[in-house]
């Protein structure tokens, strides 16, 4: 059988919320891997050939980056996980 990890694969895209300085909802688009969905560190500035969980390859060609986007300041006791 073919080993399906060697064939370039495009990374799964999320967006997803988060609290910029514990204050600042924050969206942020993550990168997983498409075959274990590991988070990739990935961004405009670096894109891993593949993925350092499993070993998946990794195409980058057609992804479309987006900045962060504010939505706002979260009230207090809003249910965001602050990073
Ligand atoms: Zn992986």
């Amino acid at each position: 059988m073919r080993m399906i990890k060697n064939v370039r694969r495009k990374p799964v895209t999320k967006m997803e919320r988060y609290l910029k300085y514990g204050f600042v909802i924050t969206e942020h688009e993550y990168h997983y891997c498409p075959r274990c969905n590991h988070i990739l560190n990935a961004g405009p500035n670096y894109q891993p050939g593949y993925c350092d969980q499993c070993g998946q390859k990794l195409n980058f060609s057609k992804i479309q980056w987006n900045e962060d986007k504010e939505l706002g300041f979260a009230k207090r006791g809003d249910a965001y996980e602050s990073v």
